[in-house]
């Protein structure tokens, strides 16, 4: 049998990401970072706020020199080309753009992305350089009908094939359960680490174990200051991706919860 490297958990840094969806103008943008920077810059976790595109040009400017990163919150999966509205993963790239969130819940509810266009579109993406920030996760039917784990796990097959290794220990992986997203019902510490475990587990039979040991799994979903310490303590939970709450001082605290 293959030995497979393994690595320690600790070994893997803790990424705290806000998706601040479609809010804030280029002049809101400007007072939040300026409320958020201070507090953010200094954490021990990697720090990216995900801003609407019109906002990016300012999120670079102030956070440049900055620990803080920028990311986008869509991505086409072209480079160029008929497209009305679009912005592909070129364009991102050339303004500084480190991450990109991909195949969001919202997305996939509201835009009709199923899981082989958010493959495409991490493929695009790390062609280019962006590192994915891929998001998965289950209804609450589907929590219900006792299928989470395998639906999170055929969501992650799908988003991850035909990705090579050293590619996918790139890859962030947001498991979001939909039910979760904007609710102000968080998933259990204990239930987010179960599914996050699982897809730990699943790429380490697509990979191997060092590739899963390297890739960073976040919980997203209703985070709070209060609930951001018990969830990014669990064992294979690696920070956050934070909806509602990054757009508050709430997201100083969340990224400094330890
Ligand atoms: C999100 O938009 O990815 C999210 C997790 O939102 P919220 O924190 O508001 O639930």
């Amino acid at each position: 049998m293959r030995q497979c490297k393994t690595m320690s958990k600790a070994t893997r840094k803790k990424i705290i990401a806000g998706n601040w969806k479609m809010n804030m103008t280029p002049s809101q943008a400007r007072d939040l970072i300026n409320m958020l920077k201070p507090a953010c810059d200094t954490a021990e976790s990697d720090v990216v706020f995900c801003v609407p595109y019109v906002d990016i040009p300012v999120a670079l400017d102030m956070l440049k020199g900055s620990k803080i990163s920028v990311g986008a919150q869509n991505v086409h999966c072209r480079d160029n080309g008929a497209y009305t509205g679009e912005i592909s993963a070129p364009m991102l790239k050339e303004l500084g753009v480190k991450y990109v969130i991909i195949g969001h819940s919202e997305r996939r509810q509201f835009f009709a992305e199923a899981d082989a266009l958010v493959n495409m579109k991490i493929k695009k993406a790390m062609e280019h350089g962006l590192i994915p920030i891929v998001c998965v996760g289950e209804t609450l039917e589907q929590r219900k009908q006792g299928i989470t784990i395998d639906f999170v796990r055929t969501q992650t097959k799908i988003a991850l094939m035909g990705i090579a290794p050293d590619d996918a220990k790139q890859i962030v992986i947001a498991y979001e359960p939909i039910w979760a997203i904007g609710t102000g019902e968080n998933a259990k510490p204990e239930q987010a680490e179960e599914v996050c475990r699982a897809i730990r587990q699943v790429i380490g039979e697509m990979y191997d174990t060092n590739v899963a040991a390297n890739m960073r799994i976040q919980y997203g979903g209703s985070v709070t200051a209060a609930t951001a310490a018990e969830l990014f303590n669990q064992p294979n939970i690696d920070g956050g991706l934070v909806g509602g709450a990054s757009l508050k001082a709430d997201f100083a605290e969340i990224v400094n919860y330890s």
